[in-house]
């Protein structure tokens, strides 16, 4: 067993590998689980169970008839690799995976604090090219 193991490129660039490792082959960064599908912002609720996690995703819904958004929530259940310590109120990202137990499909990738913000790409037209724009129109 190596001690520590680099981490494995899960495929979503804009978070922070954590900085301990892990033995959990259930780890998107140290173990073979692969993550696909939803990635979700959530907030821990209770960290009681042995490497899962309840957490609370909350999201707006539109409602057509009324022209509004209502608040929706729902508690899901997450694997939480021993390489990412939690607490209670922790925000949290967490990544579709496959089903790990009956009501888990969730795991956690890593704490908000871990997230890359990623900067648009912004691209300004020329002078020039705006000219023949309008030029072409008319
Ligand atoms: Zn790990």
């Amino acid at each position: 067993m190596s001690s520590e193991r680099p981490p494995r490129n899960i495929g979503i660039p804009w978070i922070k590998p954590p900085s301990k490792s892990c033995n959990d082959k259930n780890c998107p960064w140290h173990g073979t689980l692969p993550v696909r599908g939803k990635i979700l912002e959530v907030t821990v609720v209770s960290t009681k169970m042995q490497k899962t996690i309840t957490v609370l995703h909350e999201w707006l819904h539109y409602d057509k008839k009324y022209k509004r958004y209502e608040r929706r929530r729902r508690k899901l259940h997450a694997h939480c690799p021993p390489c990412i310590e939690v607490k209670p109120g922790d925000k949290v990202i967490i990544a579709e995976c496959r089903p790990l137990a009956k009501t888990v499909s969730f795991v956690v990738i890593g704490k908000k604090e871990d997230v890359i913000p990623v900067k648009p790409i912004v691209r300004t037209l020329k002078a020039s090219e705006q000219g023949e724009e309008t030029q072409a129109k008319e």
